[in-house]
């Protein structure tokens, strides 16, 4: 009843020229309609694959927002600039934006609840650090983070959302947490909303991200608890993104 989702985050990387190609690949690739695709490329080119994806079903993702409607925010972009574009789904608090850009749990919940209010679907993501992980912490973590979000929105806004797992240690590093790794968390994590709300947690879609890869998406996947997967590297091959694609 989940439907799969398979989002490719490009953080920044990409071109005009990527985005042509990957279109026509994964059009011709005719992956199920029962998967759902999306591509988060960099806000430079979400006008342009707005337009170049308008006319297929690849869902268009942004990377982040600024939570304000508009405004002196030098740099920023807000939600109604991406609904413009054509964005239906944006990440928010990815662990990059969580270390590099300082973003805390109040700051991606303002971002999450911006996206809601635009109609977009926000994508949040959760995980933690090695360091937590070896000292026992990834439930404390990942159910804090999980939870400061949850807790603040109403009962129709938290369907909306979907949740990323991202062990921060996988995240571009190659190394992969093993699909029982990845499943005991995703089960935790559904277990909490299921006690929150029984259709929360069994209507949430728990995407797995961290060095999924084509040739370990199938078994990532297979797993009862997720239902997608969030793509860096991977996602910026169009052979290997269709292959991700296609194991969901
Ligand atoms: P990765 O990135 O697939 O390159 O590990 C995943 C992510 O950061 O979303």
């Amino acid at each position: 009843m989940r439907k799969p989702l398979i989002a490719g985050n490009w953080k920044m990387n990409g071109s005009l020229e990527l985005l042509e190609t990957m279109k026509q690949a994964l059009t011709s690739a005719q992956v199920s309609s029962s998967v759902e695709v999306a591509i988060i490329p960099p806000f430079t080119l979400l006008m342009s694959a707005g337009r170049t994806l308008s006319d297929s079903a690849i869902r268009l993702g942004a990377q982040t927002l600024h939570p304000e409607p508009s405004g002196a925010f030098t740099g920023e972009v807000s939600a109604s600039m991406l609904t413009e574009c054509g964005v239906s789904h944006v990440l928010a608090g990815h662990s990059e934006r969580r270390t590099l850009f300082g973003e805390d749990d109040q700051a991606v919940l303002a971002r999450v609840t911006a996206a809601l209010d635009a109609g977009m679907t926000p994508i949040l993501c959760v995980g933690e650090t090695l360091e937590e992980r070896e000292a026992d912490r990834v439930e404390t973590v990942v159910l804090g983070q999980v939870k400061t979000v949850i807790d603040a929105l109403s009962a129709s806004q938290r369907s909306r959302l979907v949740i990323a797992y991202e062990p921060v240690w996988a995240i571009g590093t190659g190394r992969t947490a093993t699909p029982e790794q990845a499943q005991q968390v995703h089960a935790m994590i559904r277990s909490w909303l299921s006690d929150k709300d029984p259709a929360l947690g069994e209507g949430m879609r728990l995407l797995y991200g961290g060095s999924m890869k084509a040739d370990n998406a199938a078994e990532l996947l297979s797993q009862p608890d997720i239902d997608g997967g969030l793509i860096g590297g991977a996602s910026l091959k169009p052979d290997d993104f269709i292959a991700i694609c296609h194991a969901a």
